[in-house]
């Protein structure tokens, strides 16, 4: 689920600097955050949320460090000691590095935004799309990144991005897109989260089915939130807790 891996930044200014996003607890990794520190002052470990590829070696690197540890909540494997709020400023050396508030992919997800630079995390990754837990807070807070005006963005995995404006815009696009996708599939019959995905996923791995139909579920709870479709919760059965009961309005497309 990582693609190429999950990115870690060094952000330095002057002697000091923050690592951010030290990722799982691995000794090889441990072993080359602490290389590229080198002669630095370590002021701080921030984290963008609390998945496991991103946030389990903070905790371990800080003590080690004598720094706090900066995060949005506590989650698996991470307890920030500063819990930082949206618009909270984080200075070392002559850098300021603000935390922005995105939930949508987690709840607890944090950008950071220095300068016209954006730190996205699992937000806004490069060559990909990512999860969406909720999908209209994920609108929201892709508005919320594009208001900003970054020139660039640097994500938890792929590439960076120099062009902040344009994978924003294909960010949304490719979202909305999705949602008229679902709908269309809702109008001409699926009533469950799997016959959504057989309609709309048709080039999924099947090993990541799971991953198609969390985020069709995303956008489903998103439409009923819209009143464009209304949603029936059953007892079910893990993978498929619901039904489509009804389509409030027709399809468009
Ligand atoms: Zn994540």
């Amino acid at each position: 689920m990582t693609g190429p891996g999950t990115n870690t930044y060094l952000i330095a200014s002057g002697r000091d600097c923050v690592v951010l996003d030290p990722g799982p607890p691995e000794e090889s990794h441990r072993r080359a955050i602490i290389a590229a520190i080198g002669n630095l002052r370590l002021r701080g470990v921030v984290v963008t949320h609390t998945h496991p590829d991103h946030a389990p070696l903070a905790d371990p690197l800080a003590a080690e460090f004598g720094v706090h540890t900066y995060g949005y909540a506590p989650g698996p494997g991470f307890s920030p000691s500063r819990r930082l709020r949206d618009g909270d400023r984080l200075r070392f050396g002559e850098a300021v590095l603000t935390a922005v508030h995105t939930p949508g992919h987690t709840a607890d997800h944090l950008c950071y935004r220095m300068g016209g630079t954006v730190f996205t995390g699992d937000h806004i990754i490069g060559g990909s799309t990512v999860l969406v837990e909720d999908m209209g807070e994920y609108f929201r807070s892709l508005d919320r990144i594009r208001a900003l005006r970054p020139g660039r963005l640097l994500p938890g995995h792929g590439s960076r991005m120099d062009n902040a404006a344009e994978a924003i815009a294909a960010y949304i696009a490719h979202r909305r897109e999705r949602e008229a996708q679902i709908l269309r599939a809702v109008g001409d019959g699926a009533r469950t989260v799997a016959g959504v995905v057989e309609a709309v996923y048709e080039e999924v791995d099947p090993r990541l089915r799971f991953a198609a139909a969390g985020s069709a579920l995303a956008h489903l709870r998103h439409l009923a939130d819209q009143g464009k479709i209304s949603l029936e919760y059953g007892e079910g059965t893990g993978d498929e807790p619901w039904e489509i009961a009804a389509v409030r309005e027709a399809a468009v497309s």
